[in-house]
This record gives C-alpha cells, structure tokens and sequence, in this order.
C-alpha cells in the first residue's frame, strides 16, 4: 500500500517553500504550481541571478520574507522597488544558503542551474529541508557526499527531473533489491535524424530549438548534445544507488513514456504523460499525495505510436563520456560537468562550434587527474576544467 500523508505538512497547515532559480523555466513553473494550491504552499524565499524585474514582480505577489540576488548591479533596483514591503534582500551565495535553512521552509525547491546551485542544495540538506531537486548537475558533481550528508542529516531529495520522477513513482511500493535495471527515456533532441557528416554546421538557433520541451537555455543544448542524458544517468546513479550497468538509455521521440524500471520477475513499469514539467514539479511538491490539478492528459484517440531506438554514440560521444565518468569517479563527474558547463556557455556567446562540446570535455578530462571527492577537491576540479576549456576554446578560435 502506498503510505499514508504522513509526510504531509503538520496539521493541514500549508508546505513552506524556498524557491531558488525562481526566475527560471522550472523557478516559474513552481509559482504555477503554488498559484494552483494557496492552501497547501507558502512561499518564503525566492532567487534569482540578475533578472531583477521578475524577481520584484513575484516578490510583489507571493509576499516571501526575502528575496535572494546574485547580481550585485542589480541590487539597488531590487531595493528600491521592495522598500516598505518588509521584504528583506539577501545577496551571493551567503543569501542562497540562508535561504535554503529558513526555519519556516519545509521544502527547499532546487531549480538553480549548474554547479552554482550545488552549495545551496547541501547547505539545505545539513538544515534537515525536503528538497525537491531540479538542479541535476548537484548529484554529478557530488552524489557520493550528498548522499552521505543525507543519511547524516535525515533530509530527503525528491527528483523533479521528468525522468527520474517517473522512476520515483514507478518504485512506489517496491523493494531496491527487486529492481533488475532502469530505462531513462531521451527524446533524441533536434538532432536525433541529422546526419552526423552536417553536425559541422548546427547553428545556435537550431540547438536552442527542442522538439518537445521548453527549458532554460543550458539544459536545452546539453538535450540537443544529449550530455543531458549522460548527467542525467549519473543524477539516476546517486539518486536510485544503482551501479552504472543498471542504467540504460532508450531514445524515445514522442516523451510520453517519462522513464521505465525493469524488475527482477519480467515486469516493467513506466510513468506517461504528454510532456509537461509542472506535473513532476507539483508531484515532487505533494508527494506522497497526489493533487487533482488541470495538467493536460494523454488524448489516446490521437496517440498513434510509440517509438524506441538504441542512441547513435558516434553522434552523441557525450553519452559515453558520461558514462565513462562515473565508472571513474573521484572527481572525474566534476570535471566532465564543469567543462560542459564552460563550453555550453562559449556556444551559447557564439564562441565554440557544436562540434567542439564534447571533444573540450573529452580534452579536460584527458588532461585532468582524477582525484578523492572531497568539497574542496570538487571546487577546485570544477575551476581547473573551467580554465582548461577556455585556453582551449582560446586555442581553437584563433
Ligand atoms: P533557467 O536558466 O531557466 O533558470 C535558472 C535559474 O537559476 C534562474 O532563476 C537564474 O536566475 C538562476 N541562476 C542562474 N545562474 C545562477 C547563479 N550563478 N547563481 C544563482 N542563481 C543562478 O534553467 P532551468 O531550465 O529552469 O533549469 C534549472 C535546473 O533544472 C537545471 O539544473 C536543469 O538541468 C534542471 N532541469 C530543468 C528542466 C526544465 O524543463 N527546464 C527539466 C529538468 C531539469
Ligand atoms: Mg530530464
């Protein structure tokens, strides 16, 4: 049986929540969800990097006690527009932190993207938060510590990921040990029926245009390398304690089948819906209820087929570098993460062609040793690979 509502705020009284990377596609997506239930959320902290109008226009709506900054230019206008309110404003990752261990927050709702996002997430966890985890790139970089600081700490993580969200939900009721493998679903991205003789010539505009979903811009050029689907096997590793050969990935262009997991008797399970990511954000946000909401439902009278192929790995080496990593392990996911981070970026500026993503990854980690995974020893081979691709990149352009 599925447990009770146990979990579920203390005497109907509504889940506190702390919104970092308020301002992003999964940030926005959240208020959809608090917007839908005022009854059950509360809102105490929003962030954002620099875009200051948004912030203050959700500062405005959903009241929190303070707002969060990292963009010191910005400050003064975020001030000024909140004065009177009562509303405190925070700034860096000192405000981060404090945002993520308010006493009134239940539930920590991790949507910063990259590595930025990773102290917050573990300042949370030792403040005992239920944290509902969009920020992926956390559990590359430090699965082993985040786990083990959960178990220390008793704090919890929730996949808001769509993939390991349906993984979530499939396990409901079952036991680790009669799980065989996990399937991780991957639309294929824009590219998935380019040839790879014309990778050569992808242009920003084409990478940023993803079939199926609507995301912030670094998720949507790691879908289109599909290094999304190799961070996202290594988030499935931390999150699920499976070995790396408990993990496949099955390209599915539809994404309607969100993830599987095969059990040890035969039977596989898997979670549907048409793509949407407010339906793994609002699950993560009342598990282990459900909420009825107005999310679009599968039309079956329309839905004619459902494909599946193997990946093309000499289209997508980012796949196998991916998995080679956490094979590795040390510090070897942090420098693959940070590279990629760095080099999305270049691309993003129109400085790195598509091409070179994953060969400066491959040269980072080619170049870099890999050490134990202490703190400190992830944010100093989060800083060298960053460096490196940029003497690459330098390398490269000129
Ligand atoms: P986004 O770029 O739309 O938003 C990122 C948010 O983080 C913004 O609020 C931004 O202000 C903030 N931010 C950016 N850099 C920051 C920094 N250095 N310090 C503090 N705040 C910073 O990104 P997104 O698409 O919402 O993705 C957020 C995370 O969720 C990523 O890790 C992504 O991989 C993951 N995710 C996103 C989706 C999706 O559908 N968008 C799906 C699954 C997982
Ligand atoms: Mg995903």
């Amino acid at each position: 049986m599925i447990s009770s509502d146990a979990s579920h705020p203390i005497n109907g009284a509504p889940r506190g929540l702390s919104i970092l990377g308020a301002t992003g596609s999964i940030g926005t997506q959240t208020l959809d969800i608090v917007r839908l239930f005022p009854d059950r959320l509360r809102v105490h902290a929003l962030t954002a990097h620099a875009n200051a109008d948004l912030l203050v226009a959700q500062a405005l709506e959903f009241r929190p006690n303070c707002v969060v900054l990292g963009d010191e230019t910005a400050r003064k206008t975020v001030e000024e527009a909140l004065a009177g309110t009562g509303i405190r404003v925070l700034m860096g990752s000192e405000g981060l932190c404090e945002a993520s261990t308010l006493p009134e927050v239940d539930t920590v709702v991790a949507a910063v993207v990259g590595f930025a996002g990773l102290e917050p997430v573990l300042a949370a966890i030792r403040a005992g938060k239920r944290i509902a985890l969009a920020n992926k790139e956390t559990l590359v970089v430090a699965g082993a510590l985040v786990n083990q600081l959960l178990h220390t700490h008793n704090a919890t993580l929730i996949p808001v990921d769509s993939e390991h969200s349906a993984i979530f939900q499939c396990l409901v009721g079952e036991t680790a040990h009669s799980v065989r493998r996990l399937i991780l679903t991957a639309s294929g991205g824009p590219f998935r029926t380019r040839p790879k003789e014309d990778f050569a010539r992808i242009t920003l505009a084409e990478a940023l245009q993803h079939p199926n979903w609507s995301m912030g811009a670094k998720i949507t050029v790691d879908s289109a390398t599909m290094m999304n689907k190799g961070l996202e096997v290594i988030e499935a590793r931390w999150l699920f304690d499976l070995g790396a050969d408990q993990i496949d990935v099955l390209v599915h262009p539809q994404s309607i089948i969100h993830s599987m997991v095969e059990f040890t008797d035969g039977s596989t399970k898997a979670q549907l819906g048409v793509p949407d990511m407010k339906v793994p954000i609002q699950y993560a946000l009342s598990y282990p209820q459900r909420w009825p909401a107005p999310h679009e439902r599968i039309d079956w009278t329309t839905l004619r087929a459902l494909d599946f192929e193997m990946p093309d790995v000499e289209k997508f080496p980012s796949l196998q570098l991916a998995y080679a990593v956490l094979r590795k392990g040390g510090t070897a996911p942090a420098v693959l993460n940070a590279a990629n981070e760095q080099a999305v970026a270049l691309f993003l500026n129109e400085q790195l062609r598509f091409v070179e993503i994953p060969r400066m990854i491959e040269a980072a980690l080619d170049a870099l040793p890999v050490t134990e995974a202490t703190y400190d020893a992830l944010v100093q081979a989060d800083a060298a690979a960053r460096r490196l691709v940029l003497e690459h990149a330098r390398a490269v352009v000129h």
